[in-house]
């Protein structure tokens, strides 16, 4: 096992990175910008370096001094969280020409699936369902118009290096075409500085749903089950529930060994999540995550099993501790995306917080790294933190949610707390009985 580990991360993931390694005995390092000098990650760490000013690009970007911190303080592996630096396949590849291990996939696993275009080929080549669509790029207007009378409109543009919902557009019909592929190239170019772009079926009403994987360097691969992250905000996950309300137990079954079978053949390390949209009992891979992700909470909850401890000890080159038959899931869990912003505007509210007490009891996780006292700045995302509850069913586990939110208290900062208790009032979030696409609506509805 490692002895000291270096978390390229801020935040409440730096934190979770932070609490595996102390239970596996392991030191810890965090790396921190100016503006977070007084983090939680940074008071919680056996040592700390600044490695830049609170520009992301100039810190937790910072590839050289997030090295020399590493090698000044003798760290053996570097974990990077999700975001930042965790799935850029040259920090990767840097991280091992320096003798140190990055606790992750191969880079060439990461540069394959940072890549969508070269990603939906190799996942479909190992028998893995995607979203009817152009083959690889389009090159030119005429070739997208070509190709989208074939797939047949609606159809989605979308950029290869896309993430984060950047990059993705709508084209519903011949007329749109033109505009989506140029504003998609444009959105791209300048957020990843490429600009080559692909075309999908637009599925209309379905559910994103995802599996989880984690595998060792023996050849053990094992699946994880579902989350369903129907619930969206501009592509951005807001509420996630593992398992999903909408599969029945067949499909589950189908969808986690077709993955399973699929990421045994890629040869993949670790931790990692393959995202499917699906309708009418199908599913259509849309893309791999080769990190661990934000919602990762809800299958350890429903799993009994610790994914970050079990990434680490892979990385380390021990074997998994459970086997696929070992994996048992029970009950039903609730992730909440607690974010700084105004509930109705979603405009970032940074600053102090005066005053805050976290929900506790029975069934109920709270992974934050905020504390009474703290500013948050206003250079980083603005989740402060992650609202998981876990009870035997869906519905005792909504009850618990409920009571859960209403425990919640944080003052000097507007929180998207009260959008949740609203939300769980709704017949249609009680029934699980919701799409992609059903939150916006509701979201424009109660604006209205
Ligand atoms: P990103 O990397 O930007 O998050 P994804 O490919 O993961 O992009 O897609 C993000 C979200 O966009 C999905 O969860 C879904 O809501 C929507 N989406 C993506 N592809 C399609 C598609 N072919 N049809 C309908 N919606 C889609």
């Amino acid at each position: 096992m490692f002895e000291k580990v270096l978390i390229a991360n801020r935040g409440e993931i730096a934190l979770r990175i932070h609490r595996a390694c102390k239970e596996l005995g392991i030191a810890t390092v965090a790396v921190h910008s100016t503006a977070d000098a007084n983090a939680m990650h940074v008071r919680l760490a056996d040592e700390s370096v600044c490695v830049g000013p609170p520009a992301p690009k100039d810190s937790y970007l910072n590839i050289p001094a997030i090295i020399s911190a590493a090698e000044i303080t003798g760290a053996d592996a570097i974990h990077p969280g999700y975001g930042f630096l965790s799935e850029n396949a040259r920090f990767a590849e840097i991280v091992v020409a320096h003798n140190i291990t990055f606790i992750g996939p191969q880079a060439e696993h990461i540069r394959v699936m940072g890549d969508k275009i070269a990603a939906k080929d190799a996942v479909g080549k190992v028998g893995i369902p995607l979203v009817p669509g152009s083959d690889g790029e389009v090159c030119s207007i005429a070739e997208a118009r070509a190709e989208a009378d074939k797939i047949g409109y609606p159809v989605l543009v979308k950029a290869a290096s896309g993430g984060g919902g950047r990059g993705m557009k709508l084209a519903k019909t011949a007329n749109d075409l033109e505009e989506a592929v140029s504003t998609a190239k444009a959105e791209s170019k300048a957020a990843f500085g490429d600009d080559a772009v692909y075309l999908e079926k637009y599925l209309t009403i379905p559910r994103h749903i995802e599996i989880q994987i984690i595998a060792d360097a023996h050849g053990n691969v094992v699946q994880l089950g579902e989350r369903d992250c129907s619930l969206q905000r501009r592509h951005q996950k807001v509420l996630e529930e593992a398992l999903s309300p909408a599969l029945t137990s067949e499909e589950r079954i189908r969808i986690g060994e077709t993955v399973r079978a699929a990421i045994e053949k890629l040869g993949y390390l670790g931790a990692g999540t393959v995202e499917f949209l699906y309708e009418n009992g199908e599913f259509y891979f849309i893309e791999m995550n080769t990190r661990l992700q934000v919602e990762h909470p809800i299958t350890e909850q429903v799993t009994d099993i610790d994914i970050v401890r079990e990434q680490i000890s892979v990385a380390a080159g021990n074997k998994l501790s459970f086997t696929q038959e070992d994996v048992k899931f029970r009950g039903h869990a609730i992730e909440c995306r607690v974010n700084a912003e105004n509930p109705r505007t979603f405009r970032p509210s940074p600053g102090k917080i005066t005053d805050f007490h976290a929900p506790g009891g029975p069934g109920v996780r709270f992974d934050s790294a905020v504390y009474t006292g703290y500013t948050i700045p206003p250079y980083y995302d603005s989740m402060i933190g992650k609202l998981i509850v876990f009870a035997d069913n869906r519905e005792l586990c909504i009850a618990r949610l409920k009571r859960s939110l209403a425990e919640f208290a944080l003052v000097g900062v507007e929180t998207t707390v009260p959008l949740f208790i609203e939300l769980v009032e709704e017949p249609d979030f009680l029934a699980g009985d919701y799409n992609i696409h059903w939150l916006e609506k509701w979201l424009e509805e109660k604006s209205e």
